[in-house]
């Protein structure tokens, strides 16, 4: 276990050699020491207590770099480092937030020119970089349809969100000042037609929903779907979490949506292990350009400006520009792959998928049995009969080093485990997860004790997970 940095402390250890200047020996001759006793005094440690310290905290946290971390509807895919380089280059990370467009052409340069491929991989008209996460663009995008509705004089209470949908859809509704219908999904794991069609009335703005669906199934009747709620005025959110399945592949616009957000942090790459930053852009179809959240990047001639001026504008959601860094590497992200290279990369998203999909299918239950995207969503109800719940299986998974998936999530599948491997696991990396898998569905029959105690190899094993969210007590407290 790692000690506070406090703790290696010894006078007169130092890391670094820098002599003083005269100034600082007249007032404090005693070399590297605090003047002011008041003030905690930094430890006094050299540069490999320092990078030894730092190093093995990062080992005692689980984290991409560290193994394969499968959770669904998350995309814990890998962040090429090169991307961190180039969002730390001086001409973007030290751009002051209140330069002249003149200043920043460059940067202006690069939303705009990734606005255009996220055009061309969304189908949709306009972009905007303001949201800082999916969450908060969706919260833009309903904001949308209320303004889109108001200024037509129609009254529209209501919104549609498929029982599938992450828990988002239903906030963001309810935060909007919307009523949520809750409709159900078919055998097939779809959107119900009739259930949407006896809902869709004209008391309601629209239907929020992903395809691929959380379920990692995409949903054949999209068009059908569009056409029923247009057919009643009404408008259509996607939500772009899942796009790692489609790049390049299919295409929102295509589908008849109105209103999208992407979530630049999962499918563009961006770490965001820890809840950000991340960067949640929504695009729109030509007629709800007036409405975006501004500013919006234009060009005139050979010049890009921040464009404030929209008529209809929901507003501002985000100081200056939106979450830039995370901007930078999805350009990075996008330029690097080009056309071919993110189609490959969902195609690969999809087969990983679906590769764990067939060798786990048997071992766990797989509620909904067909061929999936890029995710999959297992029960562990079997294990039940033993005592032993999905969170016991999770927790286990911890001991043979792989990260869990994501649990409980779909609401709509019991004891559920969302798998997502994304596209740059090796088939070895694969193998070895379902090895796992299967070891602990042997665990659970046999030794079901054992997976209650589990982890038993981490720092800390079982948490209280909602008081350590509040509470987070970061000394440890335990056994050295
Ligand atoms: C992650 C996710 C969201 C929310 O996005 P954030 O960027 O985390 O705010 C919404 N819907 C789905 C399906 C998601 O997976």
């Amino acid at each position: 276990m790692e000690r506070l940095i406090f703790e290696y402390s010894e006078p007169g250890r130092r890391a670094i050699g820098l002599p003083l200047c005269d100034e600082q020996m007249e007032r404090d001759p005693r070399l590297n020491r605090h003047v002011d006793d008041r003030l905690t005094p930094l430890p006094e440690v050299s540069e490999q207590d320092v990078m030894r310290h730092y190093v093995s905290l990062s080992t005692l946290n689980y984290h991409v770099d560290k193994g394969m971390y499968p959770l669904g509807s998350c995309t814990m895919k890998y962040n090429p480092k090169v991307n961190e380089t180039v969002a730390r280059l001086e001409g973007f990370s030290h751009v002051h937030p209140y330069s002249a467009d003149e200043d920043i052409q460059g940067l202006l340069a690069l939303m705009f020119d990734l606005e255009k491929e996220l055009k061309v991989i969304t189908g949709m008209d306009k972009f905007t970089f303001q949201p800082s996460a999916g969450a908060q663009g969706e919260l833009a995008g309903i904001k949308i349809f209320r303004k889109y509705f108001d200024l037509k004089g129609e009254k529209r209470t209501k919104i549609i969100v498929p029982d599938s949908a992450h828990g988002t859809n239903p906030a963001t509704s309810a935060m909007a000042g919307f009523d949520v219908i809750t409709i159900p999904s078919n055998r097939q794991g779809g959107v119900d037609l009739s259930a949407l069609e006896e809902a869709m009335t004209e008391e309601v703005a629209g239907l929020m929903l992903t395809n691929p669906n959380t379920l990692g199934l995409f949903d054949k009747n999209i068009l059908k779907i569009a056409a029923i709620v247009h057919e009643k005025g009404g408008l259509l959110y996607y939500d772009g979490a899942n796009l790692n399945a489609c790049m390049g592949l299919s295409r929102p616009g295509d589908m008849g949506f109105d209103i999208v957000h992407l979530n630049l942090h999962k499918t563009f790459s961006t770490p965001h292990g820890g809840g950000g930053p991340g960067s949640g852009p929504i695009g729109v179809k030509e007629h709800l350009k007036a409405f975006l959240p501004v500013p919006v990047v234009e060009k005139k001639g050979r010049r890009y400006y921040l464009d404030y001026d929209l008529e209809k504008s929901i507003g501002k959601l985000h100081g200056f520009f939106g979450n830039i860094g995370v901007v930078v590497k999805a350009y990075v992200y996008v330029k690097k792959l080009g056309t071919l290279g993110l189609r490959e990369a969902s195609r690969m998203a999809c087969l990983n998928a679906n590769y764990l999909q067939k060798k786990l299918r048997k071992k766990y239950h797989l509620e909904y049995d067909r061929l999936c995207k890029h995710e999959f969503v297992l029960s562990g109800a079997k294990f039940k009969k033993y005592g032993v719940r999905t969170l016991d299986i999770a927790k286990r998974m911890l001991d043979y080093g792989v990260h869990a998936p994501t649990v409980y999530f779909p609401l709509i599948v019991d004891e559920a485990l969302m798998i997502e491997p994304t596209e740059t696991e090796s088939k070895q990396t694969l193998d070895r997860f379902v090895d796992i898998m299967t070891a602990i569905a042997e665990e659970a029959r046999k030794n079901p004790d054992l997976l209650h105690e589990a982890p038993l190899t981490t720092p800390v094993s079982r948490l209280d997970e909602a008081a350590a969210v509040k509470e987070p007590d970061l000394v440890y407290k335990g056994d050295l």
